[in-house]
């Protein structure tokens, strides 16, 4: 067994959906699982299940991803990063002596041929449009044409599954934090991987074997005006470099990382947002280390609302507010009563997205902020606040600004088109913030400004820790 764990019963059953139960048949080849936002091997529950479901049936296992070259906003840097990760699994994988069949396709499309010899298909989940989209169109076809084919969907990429945590949109961290914080315990429920009793490699050809990323890449019609991060690389050895690194020395500075001079969050995102890393084995090792007395209880509250609350309340966010990627349904009725009262005051600065990414603004601030977002495809969570709050004071129209804030975010963030994306900048538009003091272009929407950035840190030294970065980019 992997991970010295326990075996896989520990497994809330309420991360498993069975939609569709086939007619019992002998005469399968395989199990599927369908690796699509979790695209990792440890700490997968959908993983975990399919392992557990083939050496139920005692089949062999065969595991799918489907790579297309038109996903929304995606470009070089994202596929590079994903790739990276995608290797990995590859490898784990076939040393677990379980196939890997990689499709250059997009998935809901080239998973169907492998349906048709697969007793069960086990899926993740994904709380984006798009991926409700691919798993519908997958499941509607398996409901017309495979009477024999049970589906299970397996929510691995939260700690809590949204319907679990709440049934409805909440109003912000302070509604959800108590729902989430009485049923967590549940929900620390990886039990670790079973190895396949059934150790065959199925043959389906993919359509690369993952050996040279470049070579792939270029074959790919893909936007690949924005090159790969040289700071940040994709996979699970690289995520749990961070998060061992960031548990052993920042973790008990974590209180003060809201400082943006100093480098004391995890960089966890965009491991998170490829389903790299599991947010369980996050939470898991950080209560391990609390317990071991290593982490203050100060620390471990303060990153756990960020982890837990935040992280989830993006995604209760996303699943109950339909509207979330549309400027005006994405957030609340009084912001948009204060955008049209402040719609026609006088914008004293008005700036191009060419301003913005060539850092020709006025304000040194922002303009570090859009270096480090560029070169490295990251931005600290404080300037991410200040950088769009700018954006909006700069914009002709709250529209536009809501426009121009979602494209830098999603083309240049490795961790962009994220539930955390739409939820972020919503918020920077009065989604589960609260109404402030009138004033200026803003209204009633929160405020950032320069004066307030230099009263509270040493914003000399965020402009030196930038420049030090992008000199190795
Ligand atoms: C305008 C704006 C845009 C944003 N765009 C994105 C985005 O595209 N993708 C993205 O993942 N996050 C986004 N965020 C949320 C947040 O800034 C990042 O998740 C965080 O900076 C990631 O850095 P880290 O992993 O080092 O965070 P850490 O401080 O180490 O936190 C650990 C984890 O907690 C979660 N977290 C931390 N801060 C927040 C937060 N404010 N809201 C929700 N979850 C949080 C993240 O999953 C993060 O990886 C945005 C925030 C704003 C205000």
């Amino acid at each position: 067994m992997l991970n010295n764990q326990k075996s896989g019963d520990k497994m809330n059953p309420n991360r498993i959906n069975n939609i569709k139960t086939g007619i019992v048949t002998s005469e399968k080849s395989y199990v599927l699982y369908w690796m699509q936002q979790s695209q990792r091997v440890y700490y997968n529950h959908a993983l975990e299940h399919a392992i557990n479901r083939a050496n139920e049936l005692e089949l062999p296992l065969v595991v799918f991803f489907g790579l297309t070259p038109n996903y929304p906003d995606a470009n070089h840097r994202h596929y590079q990063f994903m790739l990276e990760g995608l290797k990995e699994v590859k490898f784990v994988l076939e040393a677990m002596h379980i196939s890997f069949v990689f499709k250059l396709e997009s998935p809901e499309k080239a998973i169907l041929p492998l349906l048709t010899e697969a007793d069960t298909l086990v899926m993740d989940y994904g709380y984006m449009r798009h991926q409700k989209q691919w798993r519908q169109k997958v499941w509607d076809y398996a409901n017309r044409h495979l009477k024999e084919l049970t589906i299970d969907i397996v929510d691995t990429d939260v700690i809590v599954p949204v319907d679990e945590a709440s049934n409805k949109a909440e109003y912000g961290a302070y509604t959800l934090r108590p729902k989430l914080h009485k049923i967590y315990n549940e929900y620390r429920d990886y039990g670790g991987l079973l190895e396949v009793n059934q150790p065959t490699f199925i043959k389906i050809g993919s359509d690369d074997d993952l050996s040279d990323i470049d070579l792939l890449i270029s074959k790919l019609e893909i936007d690949k005006t924005v090159t790969p991060s040289l700071i940040y690389h994709g996979g699970y050895t690289h995520a749990k470099a961070h998060l061992i690194d960031f548990l052993t020395y920042k973790i008990n500075q974590y209180p003060l990382s809201n400082n943006p001079g100093d480098d004391l969050t995890s960089k966890l995102s965009m491991y998170l947002h490829f389903g790299q890393i599991s947010s369980l084995e996050i939470l898991d090792s950080l209560i391990e280390r609390f317990h071991s007395n290593e982490v203050t209880q100060e620390a471990y509250l303060a990153f756990f609302e960020q982890l837990l609350v935040r992280r989830e309340l993006a995604f209760n966010y996303v699943t109950y507010h339909k509207g979330y990627d549309r400027f005006d349904s994405m957030t609340e009725p009084w912001a948009y009563i204060t955008m049209k009262e402040h719609h026609h005051d006088d914008r004293l600065y008005l700036y191009t997205i060419q301003d913005y990414v060539t850092f020709k603004t006025h304000d040194p601030y922002f303009n570090a902020a859009m270096k480090e977002m560029v070169y490295t495809g990251y931005m600290h969570n404080y300037m991410r606040m200040y950088w769009a709050k700018k954006i909006i004071e700069w914009s002709d129209t709250f529209e536009e600004a809501y426009k121009t804030i979602i494209e830098l975010n999603n083309k240049y963030f490795i961790d962009g088109r994220d539930p955390n994306s739409y939820a972020g900048v919503a918020w920077c538009f009065g989604k589960h913030d609260r109404a402030w003091t009138e004033r200026l272009i803003f209204g009633k929407l929160r405020y950032m400004n320069a004066t307030g950035l230099e009263r509270k840190f040493d914003m000399d030294k965020y402009i030196n820790r930038v420049n030090e970065l992008i000199s190795f980019s």
